[in-house]
């Protein structure tokens, strides 16, 4: 890091220096005097930050100095931000967080909408490390299936945040998946898929059991409930999905909506809740700084992503082990099928065999090389509950190739693996 140019920048109160690393390079921040955040994470001092294959900003409340060594692919200064707004936001949901308290109620929950990138995430990490610099535990709930946040993208998940999120490692700081109940381990549900809508029924399936597991595990969380949900989602502002951002709001029993960058989006939602006093939509402005990311941009992150996710990042490197098993010894199993045909299309008569969510056997053989494997919790408590009450069942015609549905898209995902097969 020696050997590269070091350069210094002096950043004015209020403004923000937005940078941008490409895949193949480093770059090291260090902050020399004042003080700086990069998305509500404070800067120490005299420490450098290691950054590659980021979009980011650093923005200064007093002023401050920073020093940049290596090559960046962009660099400018702006003194026009949304991050007073932002503030008056995170201040706003300090109040009814305070409230809650104070009332023993739940805190605010914030849905957050939008386009894809309107800087959505970026706002979710905003008000999260403003929350946690009050000693708040927020649950950040990820519903953004290309994003994969906490876990592989993807999936979907919710984890209750008590640090904050690192300014070089971002979401990955709580990368560890798990469903051990404990606070900040992530709760994570396997849907397999960048597009909410390729398998709807299945993403709606996996949001109901996501929503009611985090609904039940905070039962016990005096902490989370006061500091309440900030909840991120994917891109969905068109009509055709409202029913699903309807759906979200009900099952994660959403008070607070917040949409970026859409005026259509918040006139129609502010019309659809005018007369539910206890859902309030409000709208905050896009940050110029906001960029658009093109798809070889978000494949070679999510690439980057799913590597972190096994090897970590530069400041919290994992060991990743592996374990040969015989192929006998283990089972395989599919939610669907890749593409179905609409049924409009099979023989009259004829229903379909294989619908988006059951869960099919598969072979194990070497084309599955490669392929991100999720391992399942299969018998999580609210699983052993609805055995126990026959609400769900392992079907006994055919254990081997037929698993039950609601049994698997009911457990969390302890892990994920990278499988290689050899014959
Ligand atoms: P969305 O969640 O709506 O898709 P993001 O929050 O992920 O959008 O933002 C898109 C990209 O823009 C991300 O790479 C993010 O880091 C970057 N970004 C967001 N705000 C700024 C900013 N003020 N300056 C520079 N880059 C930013």
């Amino acid at each position: 890091m020696e050997k590269l140019k070091a350069k210094s920048v002096t950043l004015k109160p209020g403004e923000e220096l937005r940078l941008e690393v490409d895949f193949s390079k480093t770059v090291y921040i260090k902050l020399i005097k004042g003080n700086a955040e990069i998305f509500g994470a404070e800067l120490g001092s005299n420490t450098y930050y290691e950054f590659s294959c980021e979009k980011f900003a650093i923005y200064t409340w007093e002023g401050c100095e920073i020093e940049i060594r290596g090559e960046l692919s962009s660099e400018y200064t702006s003194n026009e931000t949304p991050m007073n707004v932002y503030m008056n936001l995170h201040l706003a949901l300090q109040q009814l967080r305070d409230k809650a308290k104070q009332q023993g109620s739940e805190g605010p929950r914030l849905l957050i909408l939008g386009p894809t990138d309107s800087g959505k995430t970026t706002l979710c990490k905003i008000l999260t490390n403003y929350a946690v610099k009050q000693d708040e535990t927020p649950v950040l709930v990820n519903l953004d299936t290309s994003e994969g946040m906490v876990s592989v993208p993807g999936s979907i998940s919710a984890t209750c945040i008590s640090r904050f999120i690192s300014p070089e490692d971002g979401f990955m700081s709580y990368g560890v998946t798990g469903s051990s109940g404990k606070t900040d381990s992530p709760l994570v549900y396997h849907y397999g898929n960048s597009l909410p809508n390729k398998h709807l029924s299945l993403f709606q399936k996996l949001l109901k059991c996501l929503a009611n597991n985090v609904n039940k595990q905070i039962e016990t969380n005096k902490s989370a409930q006061n500091s309440g949900f900030i909840i991120d989602t994917g891109g969905h502002v068109e009509s055709s999905s409202y029913a699903l951002i309807d759906q979200i709001i009900d099952l994660f029993k959403v008070n607070l909506v917040l949409i970026i960058g859409n005026e259509k989006l918040y006139n129609d939602y502010i019309k659809k809740y005018n007369d539910q006093p206890n859902i309030s939509v409000a709208k905050v402005p896009k940050s110029g700084g906001v960029v658009d990311r093109s798809s070889l941009y978000i494949q070679n992150y999510q690439n980057n992503h799913i590597k972190q996710y096994f090897y970590g990042t530069n400041s919290e490197k994992l060991q990743s082990f592996s374990k040969i098993v015989k192929i006998s010894d283990i089972s395989l199993y599919k939610i669907g099928q890749d593409t179905l045909a609409p049924s409009s299309t099979l023989p009259l008569g004829e229903t379909r065999k294989i619908s988006e969510t059951q869960i099919t056997k598969v072979e194990i053989d070497e084309k599955l090389s490669h392929y991100l494997v999720a391992i399942l919790h299969l018998d999580p408590v609210t699983n052993q509950e609805k055995l126990d009450n026959n609400e769900i069942h392992i079907k006994e015609e055919d254990t081997e190739s037929l698993l039950d549905e609601d049994l698997v898209l009911n457990s969390p995902v302890l892990g994920y693996i990278n499988m290689q097969v050899f014959s």
